[in-house]
């Protein structure tokens, strides 16, 4: 590599404005050095892989804009490369910043390539799925040396942000027994990690060989996102001893990354009442030391299967407003089947709304502006500029057109009766005809 740093962390310790921090900063309204001096704390990480070369640069830091990611992949039910790179071009023509690639079947690294070759947004990895398949072998067979490899061979693809389970220990599987959880371990890869543990009687690879893991990603400039493995799968196990416990090394992990320049994201509940989403976000920040914190949900209850977009867009709008920088998107699909288009559509659309919400409260930089451009569109019944200004603008359309007012000067719900068009008249001293 011929730059004068590694990563992008390192670049803004010595008072480098990269290429990306000058994209990024645009984007975000924010002066250069403000940025620059965000990434050197850490409160700001740019993915971004020097193997990744189509990537358009996004920030992700609680005093960005909220960035949403959304989780794809081929499995055994749906193995087609070509529909697969098709729903991710959606995904991202629809707002995604980035792309989990969680693809858990057959030879993976042709997919993986394929994304960090024509995805511009940021693309994510959780290389433990992958470790069973690359190799093809029992997952009790696999040697802590097979997991690193895995992990190498993600950077070498140029993946920008890896989910590594480095925050459980063989401490773990005894406090799991212990506190005898309602849903013991959710997290697909954290559930892996502590079978391998179990089966093998060794300690997590992803923590024991950490420094040796953040030489890779110091190489590559892959972000760790360290991975919840015990976040809480229900409301009952929510702010439980397993998942302070496991934040309180992640804390530690994050210092240790940040020694070697490497950027780091925190991963974060799970499912979770609403009243104590503030308080996990205020936490994490803490212990974390302001480590962008990556929430998958929160959801805020268990009870609404075919609609958990919803559960999770309440919980990541309180979460968002209350510090979280980074939101996965969660489906209607979610626990109960893989997602198609249609529940993917709906997912990033209720990411946006609640990524959107919390960017207001939070007074982030012209996240207003387009609520207030709506506004005025609404009070003049400029029905196309309301279009542009909707975060699903087909779905609004669509809805106006299918059922349209006599007059174009209100809308079907109010018909005469239509508020916005009475104050108009009245404020320009015109009849009002209701009847
Ligand atoms: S008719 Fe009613 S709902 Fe429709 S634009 Fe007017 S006030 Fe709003």
């Amino acid at each position: 590599m011929n730059r004068e740093y590694s990563t992008q962390m390192e670049a803004a310790r010595k008072g480098i404005i990269t290429e990306e921090m000058k994209t990024v900063a645009k984007k975000e309204q924010m002066p250069e050095e403000e940025l620059m001096a965000l990434v050197a704390e850490g409160k700001v990480v740019i993915c971004a892989n020097i193997n990744h070369k189509c990537l358009d640069p996004q920030g992700i830091g609680s005093m960005l804009k909220t960035k949403i990611n959304v989780n794809l992949g081929v499995s055994r039910d749906c193995k087609d490369y070509d529909e697969e790179m098709k729903k991710v071009m959606e995904a991202v023509s629809m707002g995604a910043h980035a792309i989990m690639d969680l693809s858990s079947h057959g030879d993976t690294s042709p997919f993986r390539r394929k994304l960090t070759s024509e995805c511009p947004a940021m693309v994510g990895t959780v290389p433990v799925y992958d470790s069973v398949i690359h190799y093809q072998r029992d997952l009790s067979t696999l040697k802590a040396r097979d997991f690193i490899d895995v992990i190498r061979l993600h950077a070498e693809d140029g993946v920008d942000f890896v989910t590594l389970h480095c925050g459980i220990t063989r401490k773990t599987i005894e406090q799991i027994k212990k506190h005898k959880r309602k849903m013991n371990i959710v997290s697909r890869g954290g559930s892996m990690v502590f079978a391998w543990m179990s089966m093998t009687g060794e300690e997590n690879p992803f923590y024991e060989y950490y420094d040796e893991i953040l030489d890779i990603c110091r190489e590559y400039d892959v972000t760790v996102s360290l991975g919840d493995a015990c976040r809480p799968g229900c409301l009952a196990d929510a702010s439980d001893v397993c998942q302070i416990e496991e934040l309180v090394r992640l804390g530690e992990l994050t210092s240790r990354a940040w020694e070697k320049d490497v950027q780091v994201l925190v991963e974060g509940p799970g499912h979770m009442p609403l009243d104590q989403i503030e308080a996990n976000m205020k936490l994490q920040q803490t212990i974390c030391k302001g480590a962008p914190f990556y929430v998958l949900g929160p959801l805020v209850t268990d009870i609404a299967p075919g609609y958990d977009h919803i559960t999770a867009a309440i919980g990541g709008a309180i979460a968002a407003a209350s510090g979280a920088a980074f939101l996965c998107y969660v489906t209607p699909a979610e626990h109960l089947a893989l997602p198609n288009l249609d529940d993917v559509k709906q997912g990033i659309i209720a990411s946006k709304i609640a990524a959107h919400a919390a960017d207001i409260a939070k007074g982030v930089r012209g996240a207003r502006e387009l609520d207030d451009r709506m506004s005025d569109a609404r009070r003049t019944f400029d029905w196309e500029a309301q279009w542009k200004c909707a975060i699903d603008p087909d779905t609004a359309r669509r809805i106006r057109e299918e059922r349209k007012p006599e007059h174009d000067d209100s809308c079907s719900m109010c018909g005469k009766f239509c508020a916005i068009r009475s104050m108009n008249k009245s404020l320009s001293g015109e009849h009002i005809d209701i009847l």
